[in-house]
């Protein structure tokens, strides 16, 4: 596959380029520049396949020019070794559990896959990549996880002292191996300005391979489509004549606008719903045609608190020419009351008990008035300390999960780009 830039369609490269560079230097978004299409009766098809052999089936396609169809196989049986069940609710309301990944949430699916990419990249080069990322606290433990042990690839992590729960810090500084932990005594954006400083030094980027791990890079992006399918399936095999409508808990809009790829490629679905919480520059646009990037707001639902969000080119890049995006996406906002209010609502009407993320994907699919599937985008242990009281004393900790009881191991580091360039060239 070769992928263009969103800023310069003519230009494209091919598909080691975009997963090493993650982004374009002229500031856009890579896309593939065509999409493998797939007929229904194809689809329909592919119900009998497992989550891996159907990642594997509709990933090759977008990455067969850095692994043979039997690596895909490999990496997808290796990392998509989870249940993802659809839960069905009253009115035909279903919740895809996306977060039975080894960090409880859905960003596994994509930090997985795209570290064992960056592995398979890095054997073919011979050389040694250095993964840079900047969290707040969640992601930092999916790229931990999904990079943990890969050969070729080492990460270094940067997370704002003692602005990170013990859980995440865990997961970041717990690990040690190929993962390093730098905390940072600043804020996240901090983080945030050392790591962009050191993608744009080009000495620095002379002397190594470094590359980002977020959800811009099309490697952690495009395997989210395939749950989209999965999800999709399952529904429809439930004996469901209507397709469904999807409700994303959205925040980057990365995740949502892999539904959109997997409906670009023939998925029938009715409509995608953005949920939001107040964080609404997209739910805003919808309603007025007018985008209007702010500053993000701390909320209940953490992981959505986006004000700019990055993939919202790419959702306007995969509407056809002529029909405004509007009539495929609807977006709704709610504020932390109202997803704390649904929680405990969800939990006396259900007996379950959502995440603030989920939550606000229940209220949006409530609003728009219609059966379908919300992702539960993670589990709700991680967030207990958000939850109402009567809730938090029923929460627990999944069985499946392997708590790492590692000694922490963290490096502290002032915010200052020459210590960051420092430590890194002595690595
Ligand atoms: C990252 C995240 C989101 C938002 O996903 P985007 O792809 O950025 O829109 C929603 N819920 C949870 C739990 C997340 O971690």
């Amino acid at each position: 596959m070769k992928y263009f830039s969103t800023n310069n369609p003519g230009i494209t490269v091919d598909t080691a380029q975009a997963v090493m560079t993650g982004l374009p230097y002229d500031g856009g978004l890579y896309m593939p520049v065509s999409l493998p299409a797939l007929t229904l009766g194809e689809i329909r098809e592919m119900s009998d396949l497992s989550y891996d052999q159907l990642a594997a089936l509709l990933l090759y396609p977008y990455f067969g020019d850095i692994g043979t169809v039997s690596q895909m196989e490999e990496i997808c049986h290796d990392i998509y070794n989870f249940e993802i069940p659809l839960r069905m609710f009253s009115d035909n309301r279903g919740i895809v559990e996306l977060f039975h990944g080894p960090t409880l949430a859905f960003k596994d699916f994509g930090a997985g896959f795209l570290a064992r990419l960056l592995g398979l990249t890095a054997a073919k080069k011979q050389t040694e990549i250095t993964i840079l990322v900047a969290t707040s606290g969640d992601t930092g433990g999916a790229v931990a996880n999904g990079f943990y042990g890969v050969n070729g690839i080492r990460v270094v992590i940067l997370y704002p002292d003692s602005k990170v729960s013990p859980f995440q810090e865990q997961q970041i500084a717990g690990r040690g191996g190929n993962i390093k932990a730098v905390r940072i005594k600043g804020t996240f954006d901090h983080c945030q300005m050392l790591v962009k400083k050191a993608f744009n030094d080009q000495s620095l980027n002379r002397m190594m391979e470094i590359t980002s791990a977020n959800s811009i890079n099309i490697g952690r992006w495009i395997p989210q489509m395939v749950y989209y399918f999965y999800g999709w399936l399952k529904w429809m095999d439930s004996g469901l004549t209507d397709y469904p409508v999807f409700s994303v808990p959205s925040g980057n809009y990365g995740n949502i606008a892999a539904g959109m790829l997997a409906s670009a490629m023939g998925l029938p679905v009715k409509q995608f719903v953005a949920a939001s919480n107040i964080n609404n520059t997209v739910p805003e646009f919808l309603r007025t045609g007018i985008y209007t990037p702010r500053e993000s707001v701390h909320t209940v639902a953490n992981a959505m608190d986006v004000g700019d969000p990055s993939n919202f080119v790419r959702m306007t890049a995969l509407t056809k020419s002529g029909i405004p995006l509007n009539s495929t996406v609807t977006g709704f906002e709610f504020s932390d009351s109202e997803i704390i209010e649904k929680i405990v609502d969800f939990h006396d009407k259900e007996g379950y008990i959502a995440d603030p993320h989920t939550a606000t994907g229940i209220l949006a699919l409530e609003k728009y008035g219609s059966p379908g599937i919300v992702m539960g985008t993670a589990h709700p242990y991680k967030f207990t300390g958000v939850m109402p009281p009567k809730i938090r004393d029923r929460l627990t900790l999944p069985v499946t999960y392997r708590e790492s009881t590692s000694p922490l191991s963290s490096t502290a580091m002032e915010p200052d780009y020459s210590l960051l360039k420092e430590y890194l060239i002595t690595l």
